[in-house]
């Protein structure tokens, strides 16, 4: 249970035995492509995914799990392509990533065959839908608008972490951030 409630952040690194403590499990999305999860949280997502289908939302994973030496990759590229002050504000560290925990997966919703853009029309109320109802499923929003000096980061709507179903409905039903809801 405790895995679960690990905290990754900018101050916190990722355990370094913590590949040892999970499973990765591999899967694919609509696009075809393979991304991986920690097995409890692969099996509560495809969940998740299948309710929001029932009701006519395609939502589908972006990115997930990333290794240490893939977040590196990510880091030089952005830093060639955008310089370092971008990097800074927008990019994880490597090793201070949740995308290392293979707990935190990124969505993005499918219609008529496409990756809705940023910006879309009606992006925002599927959103809202994933958040109402992923706390039954054991995930939260992570980084929460008006929380940005708490957890470091700007509010992305689409960046789901998983906690347990027990954790993520206590801490969605009291608005809180993760780093909140462990200093109790
Ligand atoms: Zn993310």
């Amino acid at each position: 249970m405790t895995t679960y409630l690990t905290l990754v952040s900018k101050t916190h690194r990722l355990p370094e035995d913590w590949l040892d403590r999970i499973r990765l499990v591999s899967a694919k999305n609509a696009m075809q492509e393979t991304f991986q999860l920690e097995e409890e949280t692969l099996r509560q997502f495809l969940r998740l995914r299948r309710r929001l289908l029932d009701e006519g939302i395609d939502m589908e994973a972006e990115s997930a799990y990333r290794s240490i030496e893939a977040q590196t990759n990510l880091w030089a590229e952005f830093e060639r392509d955008c310089g370092l002050a971008y990097c800074q504000q927008f990019v994880a560290v490597p090793g201070y990533s949740e995308h290392h925990m293979g707990l935190a997966v990124d969505i993005c919703f499918v219609r008529d065959g496409k990756v809705l853009e940023d910006h879309a029309p009606g992006k925002e109320a599927l959103f809202a839908r994933v958040h109402a109802v992923m706390p039954e499923y054991g995930f939260i929003l992570r980084y929460m608008a008006g929380k940005e000096a708490v957890t470091g980061y700007g509010y992305e709507p689409w960046h789901l972490r998983y906690v347990g179903i027990e954790a993520a409905k206590e801490i969605a039903a009291r608005g809180l951030a993760l780093e909140e809801y462990l200093a109790e």
